[in-house]
Parts: C-alpha cells; sequence; structure tokens
C-alpha cells in the first residue's frame, strides 16, 4: 500500500487538503475582491486565535523569524536594553537579532530542558532597565513549554513589553494575549496553525503600536510596520505584493482552527502528547525535557543506547515517518516528534507505530505493538 509521508517534524506540519485545495486555486490580483475577503477574514480570525479584542494584527511573507525582527525592532530601538529568557536555541536566537541591530541584550537562559523559574525573572527584572522582555512559548529545540502565565503576573504593570513567541504554540496551546497582558504574540503559518510556510505573523496591542509610533524610524523598510499598517487596516491597499496563494491557504487554516474551536483544539493538542508520551514510555525511551515544563506540541526524545540517530531517523522514513534531530548540544542524541496542527489518533499512532518497528529493526527488543496499545485509551 502506498502512503503519503508523514511529517511529524515540529514545523511544517501536515497541511490538510482543504487548505491544499485553498493554495491550489488561481492566483489573483493582491487587490481582487475575492483575495481581499480572504485576507481580512485571515487578519480577523488571527486575532481571534490570539484571544484579542484591541490587538492589531500583522500578516506579511516570511517565517517566524522575520515576525521576531519585527516585534523587536519596531519596539526596541538601538542602544536600549531587552530582557530575553531563554530556554534553547530558539530563545537564544533573540540575542543574536538584538546583536543585528545593535540592541543590548541581557540574557536569562535556563539549563536546556528545564524553564526559567517566574522568580528568576522577577529577580533579573529589578536588576535593570529593559524596554521589552521576549519569551519563546514552546522552544523548539528543548520541548520546554515556558510557564508563561506565571509571567505575566510578573510582568503585570511592568513598563518593558512582553514580546511572547508563539511560534510553536499558537494554535496548539493557550495564548490568551489580553488577560496575560502579552504587547506582541508572533508566530508563522507552518507549525500549529497547519497551514503551508511563508508568513509571519504578529499582533500587536495598542501599547506596543504606541511605541512604534513614539519613534521617528526604525532601522527597517520591509519590516516597518506603520509600512503595513495601512493595509492591515484595508488590505485592498498596496505596499508590497502580499503572497496571495499563501494567504488564501491561511485563511482556510485559521477557519479550520477556529471551527474546531479553542479549548477543543488545545484539550486535542494535551491529549495527543499525553498520548505520545505513553506510547514512547511503553517502549523504553525517555524524555529530555523535565516533566514540569513540557509543551504540548512537541516532543525532544533521548535516543537510547545502541540506537544513532540517522539510521534510526533513516528507518523511520522507509517507514513513511519524517522525525526531526536534535538541535545544537543534543544533536545525535534526541530526536524531535512534532504533534501539533491537524493531526489526530491515526497520524500519531502511524508514528508510533513506525518508531517501534525502527528501533526493532536496529535492534532494540520491544514488545510488538505496545506503543500504540499504551497510546490508544488517550485518544
Ligand atoms: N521560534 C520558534 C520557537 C521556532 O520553533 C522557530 C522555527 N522552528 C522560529 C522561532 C523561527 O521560525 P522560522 O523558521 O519560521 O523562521
Amino acid at each position: 500500500m502506498i502512503e503519503e509521508t508523514l511529517t511529524m517534524i515540529p514545523g511544517p506540519t501536515p497541511v490538510h487538503p482543504r487548505i491544499l485545495d485553498a493554495l491550489a486555486r488561481p492566483t489573483v490580483s493582491h487587490v481582487a475582491p475575492v483575495f481581499v475577503e480572504a485576507f481580512k477574514s485571515a487578519l480577523s480570525d488571527f486575532k481571534t486565535l490570539c484571544q484579542s479584542t484591541s490587538g492589531q494584527p500583522f500578516i506579511v511573507a516570511g517565517s517566524g523569524t522575520l515576525a521576531m525582527e519585527m516585534a523587536l525592532i519596531n519596539t526596541v530601538a538601538p542602544g536600549e536594553q531587552v530582557l530575553v529568557v531563554s530556554q534553547g536555541y530558539f530563545g537564544d536566537r533573540w540575542a543574536d537579532l538584538a546583536a543585528a541591530f545593535g540592541i543590548k541584550c541581557d540574557l536569562l537562559r535556563a539549563e536546556w530542558g528545564h524553564a526559567v523559574a517566574p522568580e528568576e525573572l522577577e529577580t533579573r527584572l529589578a536588576s535593570g532597565s529593559y524596554a521589552a522582555v521576549t519569551v519563546t512559548h514552546v522552544d523548539t529545540s528543548t520541548g520546554t513549554a515556558a510557564p508563561v502565565e506565571a509571567y505575566a503576573e510578573v510582568l503585570r504593570g511592568a513598563s518593558p513589553l512582553f514580546i511572547l513567541d508563539g511560534v510553536c504554540a499558537t494554535a496548539g496551546m493557550d495564548e490568551p494575549c489580553e488577560s496575560w497582558g502579552v504587547d506582541i504574540l508572533l508566530t508563522g503559518a507552518q507549525k500549529a496553525i497547519a497551514a503551508p510556510p511563508g508568513l509571519a505573523m504578529c499582533l500587536f496591542s495598542p501599547r506596543a503600536l504606541a511605541a512604534r509610533r513614539a519613534r521617528a524610524t526604525v532601522p527597517a523598510y520591509y519590516a516597518d510596520i506603520l509600512r503595513w499598517l495601512p493595509i492591515m487596516e484595508d488590505p485592498s491597499r498596496y505596499f508590497a505584493t502580499p503572497p496571495v496563494n499563501e494567504i488564501v491557504a491561511l485563511a482556510e487554516a485559521l477557519a479550520l482552527v477556529l471551527k474546531e474551536g479553542l479549548p477543543a483544539r488545545f484539550a486535542r493538542h494535551q491529549r495527543q502528547a499525553a498520548a505520545v508520551r505513553e506510547g514512547l514510555a511503553a517502549l523504553g525511551l525517555e524524555l529530555f525535557t523535565d516533566a514540569g515544563c513540557r509543551g504540548d506540541t512537541l516532543s525532544v526524545v533521548r535516543l537510547p543506547d545502541g540506537i544513532a540517530d540517522l539510521p534510526f531517523r533513516k528507518e523511520a522514513a522507509s517507514r513513511g515517518v519524517v522525525l526531526a534531530g536534535g538541535l545544537g548540544p543534543i544533536a545525535g542524541k534526541a530526536f524531535r516528534f512534532g504533534h501539533m496542527g491537524n493531526i489526530g489518533p491515526g497520524e500519531v499512532t502511524r508514528a508510533l507505530h513506525a518508531i517501534e518497528e525502527s528501533l526493532r529493526a536496529l535492534g532494540k527488543e520491544t514488545g510488538k505493538g505496545v506503543a500504540v496499545a499504551a497510546a490508544a485509551p488517550l485518544l
């Protein structure tokens, strides 16, 4: 039997046929009424997804990294200081970005696999003068979910802007921007929203927008949100050609997210994460991430003794399941298993089955069918 390859990496995630159909619609003018309506719907649904009533959404061609850059350089000037809370590779990226724009950076880092405690954030916040604090909701390198709600309490009423990187969380984990006091939530299209890659998305609170307006200039042209604001308010206007097909596909993806309903979608991600972890445990596999801070969108799994990364992932790929390798210090020691977006019991069980068979093919003894048997009751 021939099956489509199942991409179970932490983004891009499998794209539902309805979204692919939307992508394949004829390319129309960027001012065609049918496109303008799709763009408006994507903007409005993204705002709903952010659980915001007063925020201003921006959707432009790019990726999550461009959304990070837009968040930072529109609100923090060269020479000002940002506090970066990092629990991995993508947290550290904020420090690189700051350096690229002459922004001073204070890096508050957790040991890989652990989260920065809210008390540490509180102490560090009191020790400096920061224009913004960046937090990565789920760091895709370590699988760590930041305790964002507790950070939000620490940051409530504080002057630094609260910037949240939701690239590996948005649409898979709860992010009530307004009640948490998030000033900028940013994400990409290709993870839990489950659209094809190619879009940078961010939502600016009125306070964040005011921070941009308070500056005469920012070190950007394409990434200057004030150039995009008129288009986001009226998508029939032009600044730079939007990726028409991607935005139509995103509109479909966001409609599917809202059709499922946010509470149901977050609960499904939680369930799937729990099922995956039961399945992995039944195979004797251990997670890299500390039990107190695991994101629901992916699992970072230690490779057992005697199983090498590349042969293992090659075995899985030969069974039609693509997994990702470890990043940075855990490269070759762990693999990453994405379980977010528009997937269900079929995808989870197929991936677990492939992992089990791959381990057995490489000589690890496991009972037959134990992974799926352990996961299935939770799905
Ligand atoms: N932040 C996080 C948490 C991510 O996982 C990623 C991508 N893996 C990025 C930022 C960067 O996004 P992109 O690759 O779309 O530029």
